[in-house]
């Protein structure tokens, strides 16, 4: 029997365009499972390459013929501005909507998803006027302008583990800074994305400016990144399909890509930390947040040896007091896996690791009994570098463990070979925390904390095959501009 609590919740089901949810009789469908009970809510459209093509087209034109790209950039950000506010009038059904389709916990959407995604609405909005190119140093006799205009349509394929907040990394950018944006959210978690989409054609935005389109990667997603009115790509999900992404983009194109992928991030505890249960809360809830679903997840534990017996016992006790459960129950506080199969992937490798030497000291299983899939934060100790626990992003509530006896064996215990998203230091020594901000070659470091904050200045993304460019920040908007040279002659005689 379904749920009431999703029987009771309208689902925006289709593609929205023209300032409209539209449900194509020509696509096929697919199910989509809540992953709190494991039961089917709603069957999404596949959008075929026709109806990519009609949805692209639309936001092109719309991007050329009318004034969003030229209007006085304070008025898109008056537009944002109006959507911020639209967001958190709606933020009770946005909250239901991201609770229902995500692993995400109600509360948790509305005290850090929605109060984010307005934060970056409004941030982008700001953004809007403090651009402006620059006056090259050319020939007296001429004057050299850079200016800088956007895209026309950005193509954007975002994940299923922060749905909302992954759509506003998207769209705030690309639309502050005058594109139109068609967005494919992951076909696991299509439908706030698509409420999003709706408030802010309702806070004034001109029709076809941003739309959505819903479908399965393989044919809808590639079908938008393969467009040729599609102007740049934004990418957040896993680094093969990044990869996969990328080589469409190159192959049709060539057209800029931003990618935010995958990684394996350290967090690495020296005998000096401050506080050893406060860091162990912030080791722990840094791959238990959202079930370990979370592309920084800190899912390598680097810990002094001296320290490694009571710090395991702190980990322990905050592992035992999270609660499995639905995620509009107030009580929750350990995520659902987003689908059985998911769940399945993340056994396999716990198993795997185990068979290869590794200790496993707590967890290590799925939890029964709950309808949806859940797994247990489960701690691997690591005996061997080649493990495969090491290696392979595994997307769930699994830590490793290594120890060191020397700084310098901590670092290179750090350094991965093939991810460099981020990494935490836990140390009250300032030499050392400088020493490991020079050496850790990853795209953001936190030190004797872990994770984004509401600091929308400080940009994201990864280093090595964990990414290319970054979203947030300054730079995820400039990432939206390109440049045009403006070449100006005049006669200096009278
Ligand atoms: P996962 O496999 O964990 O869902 P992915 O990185 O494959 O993670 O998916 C992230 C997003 O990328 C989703 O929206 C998905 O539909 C989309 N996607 C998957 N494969 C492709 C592809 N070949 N081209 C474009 N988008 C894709």
């Amino acid at each position: 029997m379904e749920d009431q609590y999703i029987t009771n919740t309208p689902i925006p089901n289709g593609h929205f365009y023209h300032g409209e949810c539209h449900l194509s009789k020509k696509d096929e469908c697919i199910e989509v499972v809540c992953p709190s009970t494991g039961e089917v809510y709603a069957q999404m459209p596949i959008a075929s390459k026709e109806t990519v093509d009609n949805i692209v087209l639309a936001s092109y034109n719309a991007q050329r013929d009318s004034d969003w790209a030229t209007r006085a950039p304070r008025e898109r950000a008056k537009v944002l501005y109006r959507w911020a506010t639209l967001i958190e009038q709606n933020q009770a059904y946005l909250a239901r909507l991201e609770a229902i389709g995500s692993s995400r916990p109600m509360h948790e959407v509305l005290a850090w998803d929605i109060p984010y995604i307005i934060d970056t609405a409004r941030f982008f909005a700001e953004l809007a006027d403090k651009h402006g190119g620059y006056i090259g140093a050319t020939q007296s006799d001429r004057l050299g302008m850079v200016i800088r205009e956007p895209y026309g349509v950005v193509g954007a394929i975002t994940p299923w583990n922060f749905p909302l907040s992954m759509a506003m990394w998207k769209a705030a950018p690309a639309l502050s800074a005058g594109n139109a944006i068609v967005i494919k959210p992951s076909e696991l978690t299509p439908f706030s994305t698509v409420y999003l989409a709706k408030l802010a054609f309702d806070a004034g935005l001109p029709k076809d400016i941003f739309n959505v389109v819903l479908g399965s990667g393989r044919e809808t997603g590639a079908a938008l990144c393969e467009h040729p009115q599609v102007g740049k790509v934004t990418f957040t999900g896993s680094t093969q399909t990044g990869a996969s992404i990328m080589s469409a983009c190159a192959m049709t194109g060539p057209k800029p890509v931003t990618l935010e992928l995958g990684g394996k991030s350290p967090q690495i505890v020296f005998a000096d930390t401050k506080d050893l249960e406060r860091t162990a809360h912030c080791v722990a809830k840094a791959i238990t947040g959202n079930a370990g679903q979370v592309c920084v997840s800190g899912s390598r534990l680097i810990i002094d040896k001296s320290i490694e017996a009571s710090f395991i016992e702190c980990l322990k006790r905050y592992f035992k007091q999270l609660s499995p459960g639905v995620t509009w129950e107030s009580e929750t506080t350990l995520s659902p896996i987003i689908s059985r199969q998911q769940a399945t992937r993340i056994q396999s490798i716990v198993d795997q690791s185990i068979k290869e030497g590794a200790d496993c000291l707590c967890g290590g299983e799925i939890i029964n009994g709950l309808g949806g899939a859940y797994f247990a934060p489960t701690l691997l100790k690591i005996h061997d570098e080649k493990n495969i626990a090491l290696e392979q992003e595994i997307f769930g509530p699994v830590l490793t463990i290594q120890t060191f006896d020397t700084e310098h064996e901590a670092w290179s215990l750090a350094q991965h070979d093939v991810y460099g998203l981020a990494a935490g230091i836990h140390s009250a020594n300032l030499d050392r925390v400088m020493r490991g901000i020079r050496k850790l070659e990853v795209g953001s470091v936190w030190i004797n904390r872990y994770g984004r904050s509401f600091d929308h200045i400080m940009p994201t993304g990864g280093y090595k095959r964990s990414g290319i460019g970054k979203d947030i920040g300054i730079e995820a908007f400039e990432a939206n501009l390109r440049s045009k040279s403006v070449l100006l002659e005049f006669d200096e005689a009278y």
